[in-house]
């Protein structure tokens, strides 16, 4: 597999070298230089979901794995299912949240925790990563108790939920969580910093799990072709899916999907407040506003790092950017949502309550709408329970972690200070 830097295209990269550096030169993404296309959809689709995954994955990444191996990392990474629910006649969700952390990255942090483990050269490795929640939590237990991998996590101090913190930053070993004094966009920016900082990168074998990993958006193309899988193909061929989204990782996988030849008829850029692209997408102005905090607070980012592969993928494809949907939600629209579908019998968080209503909003007559439940309403628990006035049961992984002694530490917006930690944790 070859991947070029988006911002600097004579640099290109293996796939082994873009999973272990994650960003190319001047902080430039890294796009597959050629997209694999599957013409037999209807038998890839008949597939199981690992045997399916390990194809489509393979033929990405080309002779640099083995389809053994890869099939191995599959079979370890995607060890729980991400099944469809009907919620009304011709509206499904797509439930990604039945990993270990509730939440639909743990598909794409254990895939790249595999990955990396699989093209590492067996230098030190540093993780570094900045989350609004979800990210961090998959990340730490994809990467929980690897050998010489140390994982760095930065996130947002009292701006995620607090059952989400416990469920990450209670874990210890190799598992290092910081509270920084900022928003989510401060902890990306740090993360660039150091990024940025060769010396630094050098000496510590620095690493990102961010959703710009591409093993990340590699492992969430699957799940695209799995939800296919689950329909008849009469629904399929007219399929609008609707993506809630944050840093648009999820909605680049589901673009690729296509790319690689599902037939998906068009996809709904989801937001909340946070609204940057719907905005872009309105009047062609990039004007990101500073980020605001919301109940789906994982979609709380202003300046989407995935936004340059969607824009990158949409130009070699020749799709207009004007053929994807859009729409932004406010708190209470979000909250409405939820009280509709839980009066409709299904149980969802805020999150997936934004990409059910803009889907709502915009399903035409003999379409099929799909929306994506990214994460476990438990996971949102105090927010859901606010909205529904009930009192949501704990699934066990969640029960077990909210009990536990929270290990994060303090730190002020500061790149030196980060540097610090970042030193103290080699030893
Ligand atoms: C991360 C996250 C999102 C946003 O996904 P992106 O790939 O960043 O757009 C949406 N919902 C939940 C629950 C998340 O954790």
């Amino acid at each position: 597999m070859k991947l070029y830097n988006i911002k600097e295209n004579e640099e290109q990269v293996s796939f082994g070298q873009a999973v272990r550096q994650g960003l190319g030169r001047n902080q430039g993404l890294f796009f597959p230089s050629e997209l694999p296309k599957f013409d037999d959809i209807d038998s890839l689709l008949a597939e199981d979901f690992v045997s399916r995954s390990t194809k489509i994955l393979s033929a990405l990444i080309g002779d640099e794995l083995a389809e053994e191996k890869v099939n191995s990392m599959v079979d370890a990474a995607f060890q729980f299912p991400a099944p469809i629910k009907k919620v009304k006649d011709g509206v499904y969700a797509l439930e990604l949240f039945h990993g270990p952390t509730l939440a639909f990255k743990d598909f794409g942090g254990r895939f790249m925790a595999q990955s990396l483990a699989a093209v590492s050269n067996g230098g030190k490795i540093t993780i570094l990563t900045a989350t609004s929640g979800d990210t961090g939590a998959a990340v730490a237990h994809a990467f929980y108790g690897m050998e010489d991998i140390n994982v760095v996590i930065l996130y947002p101090k009292g701006k995620i939920s607090p059952l989400q913190e416990k469920l990450f930053c209670t874990l210890g070993k190799n598992i290092h969580t910081v509270a920084i004094d900022g928003d989510f966009d401060a902890c990306q920016a740090l993360v660039k910093q150091a990024f940025d900082d060769a010396e630094l990168r050098e000496e510590i074998g620095l690493n990102s799990a961010n959703s710009i990993n591409i093993s990340r958006l590699m492992a969430q193309i699957c799940y695209y072709f799995e939800a296919a899988s689950q329909m008849s193909k009469a629904e399929r061929e007219n399929l609008v899916i609707s993506v809630p989204s944050g840093n648009f990782g999820n909605l680049t996988a589901g673009l690729l999907a296509k790319a690689l030849g599902l037939p998906i008829k068009r996809f709904i850029a989801a937001t909340n407040a946070n609204d940057t692209v719907p905005r872009y997408l309105e009047t062609g102005k990039w004007d990101p506003k500073p980020t605001v905090a919301t109940t789906s607070n994982a979609m709380d980012v202003s300046q989407p790092n995935n936004w340059p592969r969607i824009e990158e993928l949409c130009r070699v494809k020749e799709w207009g950017l004007e053929t994807l949907g859009k729409g932004a939600v406010t708190d209470a629209q979000s909250a409405e949502s939820v009280k509709a579908l839980y009066d409709q019998g299904y149980l969802c968080e805020p999150h997936g309550a934004i990409a059910y209503r803009v889907l709502e909003e915009q399903l035409q007559e003999g379409e099929t709408g799909l929306f994506l439940c990214t994460a476990h309403p438990a996971k949102f628990k105090e927010v859901v329970d606010e909205i529904l006035e009930s009192d949501i049961e704990l699934p066990a992984p969640l029960a077990k972690h909210a009990v536990m002694e929270l290990l994060s530490e303090d730190l002020d917006n500061d790149f030196d200070a980060l540097k610090v930690v970042l030193r103290r944790v080699q030893k």
